[in-house]
């Protein structure tokens, strides 16, 4: 299963397994993605939330 990357147009491979809302990262440019539909494949780029992973 493939989507395009919005931000760069990359094709990117969906594991096997992946559900509608994960998030993946776009392994061209790093955009953090989020699967926003399976039928078909789409992402669209993950909304920046204030979350402090501790970085
Ligand atoms: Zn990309």
């Amino acid at each position: 299963m493939k989507a395009e990357c919005p931000v760069c147009g990359a094709s990117i491979d969906l594991p096997e397994g992946t559900v509608a809302g994960e998030l993946l990262e776009c392994p061209d440019c790093g955009t953090e993605l989020e699967v926003t539909s399976l039928e078909p494949p789409t992402l669209s780029e993950a909304p920046q939330e204030e979350e402090d992973w501790g970085q």
